[in-house]
C-alpha cells in the first residue's frame, strides 16, 4: 500500500473515533438532562466557560489553536443544548409518526419554504410543505385544519418588518409556536451563464429586489419587475426561456428549477436574515428550561405615559424586550397597536404577573405565544489564554454627580449612569476590560488575517486596522482605502472579531459605516468639526482619539459635536499627547483617565502605543494605564514589525503582546 493511502487511513480511524465520542457525549448529556430536573436553565455560562478554558488549555498543549478549539466546542456545546431542547419540547405534532403539513406563501424554492424545511428539519420524513399563493390563504389553511401550521415571514434585517404579516396576526387569533431565523443569499439566476451586461430584465419579490438595489443599481440598461416570490420569479425566467432575463432567488431554488447561479451574494449588507414565524391553532407549553420569547400584542389609551407604565410592567419583572413594532389600527385612524417580544416564558410566575399587570395597562392585549428563542448566544471563553476573570475597571459609583458642564451631553449631569457600547457582544464601558488590537495600517490578505488570529488567540476583543491612513507626508503609505476594508471586513468575519478602522471624510462615513463595527476619529481630526458632525448623523459607535494639543475640555467639546448630532454612542481614547518632552513620541497623559471618569459617562479607552513611540515603551505604558482603570486599551500589533508600512517600531511583536495579555489578565 502506498504510504498517502495507509495516511488516508489512519485520518478515517481518527474521523471514526471523532465521531463514536460525539455520539457518546450527546448519550452523557441526555444522561445529565435527568439529574437536571429541579434545575432552572438548560445552560450554565460559567460551566461552559470553564469548559472552553480547560479545553484551550489542553489543546495548546497538543498544539491546536484557541480559536480552532472554541469553534469546534461551541458547534458541539450548541447541539447539546438543542438536542437537549428538543427532548424537553412536548410533541406538538400529535403523534409520533402522524404526518405534518406546514404552509407557506409561495412556490418551491420559496425562502420561506426553506425556513420551514428548517424548522422542522428533524421530522422531515413525515412534513408536506404546501405552497399558498398568498399569506392570508396559507394563515387560512392552519384555521381551517387543512394544515398544522403556518410559517410566516416577520422581519428581514436589511428591509425591516414584513407589515403584511404583522396585520394578519392581529386579525386571526392563532398562536406562535416557534420562530427560524434564515440567512437569506440572494443569487442572480439565469438560463445559461451570460455576461451581467447582457441581462435586461430581473425579476423578483419587491423585498429581494429592495434588498439588493445597490447590485442592481450596477446593471446598466437594466429594468427590475416585482412577483408574488422570488421562487415564482425562476420559474418565470425558466418558461420564458430568455437568456436577457433573469431572477434574484434563492441558489436552491435556482436548482429546483434548473438556473444557474450567475451572481451571488447580492444583498447591500452581507449580514442578511429574514425570521420566520410558526404559527399554530393552539399555542404551546415550553419547559422552562428551554430559553424562550414570549409575543403579545396591545393598544394603550390614548393618555399621556399609557405606553411607558404598559412597557414598565415588563421592566419591572425584568423582562428583557427584544423587539417593538407599532401597526395602524384597522378602521381606527391615528391610533395604533403595538407588537412586543419579549424574552421570558408564560409559565414562569413572574411572566403570569407581568402579564396581569399589563393587562391593567392596556385597552386590549392578547397574547400570542411562548416559543423556544432561536439564537442562541455563545460563550465566549475568557481571555488571555482564559486565565481567572480579568481584572476590573473601577466603577464610578462613589463620585458626587457633576455639575452640567457646557459639554452638556458629554457630561456626568446629563446621564445617571455609565455609558455601555455593545459592540456585536462586546460591551465597552462596563466591568470588563476591553482589548481592541491589530496592526497601524491593513497592508495585505496575509498581514491582517495573522493579526487578526493572533488577537483572537490571545482572548482579545476587537481587531484595529487603519485603511485611510492620516500620514504626516503625502509621500508615505496612505493606506488601502476601500480594498483594504475589504480584508479587515474579511479578517473580522474569519476570526469572529468586531472591527474599528480611522475614517478621514465626511463622505467615507455611510460606507465605512456599512462595515465598520466601530468608527475612529483620529487626533488629527479632532476638531474636524464637519467630520464629526458627519459622525454623529451615523448610528455606529465612533472612538474619538485625543487631538495632539488638546486640553481635556476641548477633547469633550469635540466628543459633544457628536453626541449632539443624536449618536450617544462616542469612546474616548487617549493616546498621548505632545508636550515639551521628545524622548517619547508622545506623553501620555495618565491623569487623564481618572479626570475623564469623573466629568464624563462615555467610556474611556488607552493607546499606549501612538503616545510610546517605540515598543519597549509599549508594554510599560500599558501595564500603568491599566492601573489607572480606563475601560479598554488598543494596541498596535505587527506580524512582522520591521517590514511594516506605518509606525513600525511601536508596534508589538505577538510574543510581546502575549506577555502583556498574560500580565493584564492574569493578576
Ligand atoms: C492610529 O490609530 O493609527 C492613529 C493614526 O492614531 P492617532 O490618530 O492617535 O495618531
Ligand atoms: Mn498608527
Amino acid at each position: 500500500m502506498k504510504r498517502i493511502d495507509e495516511l488516508r487511513e489512519a485520518i478515517d480511524r481518527v474521523d471514526d473515533q471523532l465521531v463514536m465520542s460525539l455520539a457518546e457525549r450527546r448519550k452523557l448529556i441526555h444522561k445529565i438532562l435527568e439529574e437536571k430536573a429541579g434545575d432552572k436553565s438548560l445552560r450554565s455560562i460559567r460551566r461552559e466557560q470553564e469548559l472552553l478554558a480547560r479545553l484551550i488549555t489542553e489543546g495548546k498543549k497538543a498544539g491546536l489553536d484557541a480559536h480552532f478549539v472554541t469553534r469546534v466546542f461551541h458547534e458541539v456545546i450548541d447541539d447539546s443544548l438543542r438536542a437537549q431542547e428538543l427532548e424537553l419540547l412536548q410533541e406538538p405534532n400529535g403523534p409520533a409518526n402522524a404526518s405534518i403539513r406546514v404552509a407557506y406563501q409561495g412556490i418551491e424554492g420559496a425562502y420561506s419554504q426553506l425556513a420551514a424545511q428548517k424548522f422542522f428539519s428533524k421530522e422531515l420524513d413525515r412534513t408536506e410543505l404546501v405552497g399558498y399563493p398568498v399569506f392570508d390563504d396559507a394563515v387560512q389553511a392552519v384555521k381551517e385544519k387543512k394544515v398544522n401550521y403556518a410559517v410566516l415571514p416577520i422581519e428581514n434585517t436589511t428591509a425591516g418588518s414584513i407589515n403584511q404579516v404583522y396585520d394578519l396576526l392581529s386579525r386571526v387569533s392563532l398562536a406562535i409556536v416557534g420562530e427560524e431565523v434564515l440567512r437569506v443569499d440572494h443569487c442572480l439566476l439565469g438560463l445559461k451563464e451570460v455576461p451581467l451586461l447582457t441581462i435586461r430584465r430581473v425579476l423578483s419579490h419587491p423585498q429581494a429586489l429592495s434588498q439588493c438595489s445597490r447590485f442592481l443599481a450596477r446593471l446598466e440598461n437594466c429594468q427590475s419587475e416585482s412577483f408574488s416570490d422570488t421562487a415564482a420569479a425562476v420559474r418565470k425566467v425558466k418558461e420564458d426561456q430568455n437568456l436577457s432575463q433573469a431572477a434574484i432567488a434563492s441558489e436552491d431554488a435556482g436548482r429546483k428549477h434548473g438556473l444557474k447561479v450567475l451572481e451571488r451574494n447580492l444583498a447591500d449588507q452581507r449580514e442578511n436574515y429574514t425570521r420566520f414565524l410558526v404559527i399554530a391553532q393552539d399555542p404551546i407549553q415550553v419547559d422552562q428550561r428551554i430559553p424562550c420569547k414570549t409575543s403579545l400584542v396591545m393598544a394603550t389609551s390614548h393618555e399621556e405615559g399609557a405606553l411607558l407604565r404598559a412597557l414598565n410592567s415588563l421592566h419591572l419583572h425584568k423582562l428583557n424586550m427584544t423587539k417593538l413594532e407599532s401597526r395602524p389600527r384597522a378602521g381606527m385612524p391615528f391610533q395604533y397597536l403595538f407588537y412586543v417580544d419579549f424574552e421570558g416564558n408564560l409559565i414562569d410566575g413572574n411572566v403570569q404577573q407581568a402579564m396581569e399587570e399589563l393587562r391593567g395597562e392596556t385597552m386590549f392585549l392578547r397574547i400570542l405565544g411562548s416559543y423556544p428563542m432561536q439564537a442562541r448566544p455563545r460563550t465566549a471563553p475568557p481571555p488571555a489564554s482564559y486565565v481567572t476573570a480579568a481584572r476590573q475597571s473601577k466603577t464610578p459609583s462613589d463620585r458626587p454627580a457633576a455639575a452640567i458642564a457646557s459639554y452638556k451631553l458629554a457630561s456626568r449631569g446629563s446621564r445617571s449612569r455609565d455609558t455601555t457600547i455593545d459592540v456585536r457582544g462586546v460591551s465597552i464601558g462596563g466591568p470588563d476590560f476591553v482589548v481592541i488590537a491589530g496592526p497601524c495600517a491593513v497592508e495585505s490578505r496575509e498581514q491582517i488575517l495573522s493579526c487578526a488570529r493572533q488577537v483572537r488567540e490571545v482572548g482579545a476583543h476587537i481587531l484595529r486596522g487603519g485603511c485611510f491612513k492620516p500620514r504626516t507626508s503625502p509621500y508615505s503609505f496612505q493606506g488601502l482605502g476601500y480594498e483594504g476594508l475589504e480584508l479587515l471586513v474579511e479578517a473580522g468575519q474569519e476570526y469572529d472579531l468586531p472591527i474599528i478602522t480611522e475614517v478621514l471624510s465626511p463622505s467615507d462615513i455611510k460606507a465605512v459605516a456599512e462595515v465598520s463595527d466601530i468608527l475612529q476619529i483620529g487626533a488629527r481630526n479632532m476638531q474636524n468639526f464637519a467630520l464629526l458632525k458627519a459622525a454623529g448623523q451615523s448610528s455606529r459607535p465612533v472612538m474619538l482619539k485625543r487631538g495632539m494639543m488638546a486640553k481635556i475640555d476641548e477633547f469633550l467639546h469635540a466628543a459633544e459635536y457628536i453626541l449632539a448630532q443624536g449618536n450617544q454612542q462616542v469612546i474616548l481614547c487617549e493616546r498621548g499627547i505632545r508636550t515639551f518632552e521628545t524622548s517619547t513620541r508622545n506623553t501620555l497623559d495618565l491623569g487623564a483617565i481618572p479626570i475623564l471618569k469623573r466629568l464624563t459617562h462615555l467610556p474611556i479607552v488607552v493607546d499606549p502605543s501612538h503616545a510610546a513611540g517605540q515598543r519597549e515603551l509599549v508594554t510599560p505604558l500599558a501595564l500603568a494605564a491599566h492601573a489607572v482603570g480606563p475601560h479598554g486599551m488598543m494596541v498596535e500589533i505587527h506580524p512582522k514589525p520591521e517590514n511594516a508600512l506605518s509606525d513600525g517600531p511601536q508596534a508589538l511583536e505577538f510574543p510581546d503582546f502575549i506577555e502583556l495579555m498574560e500580565t493584564i489578565y492574569g493578576s
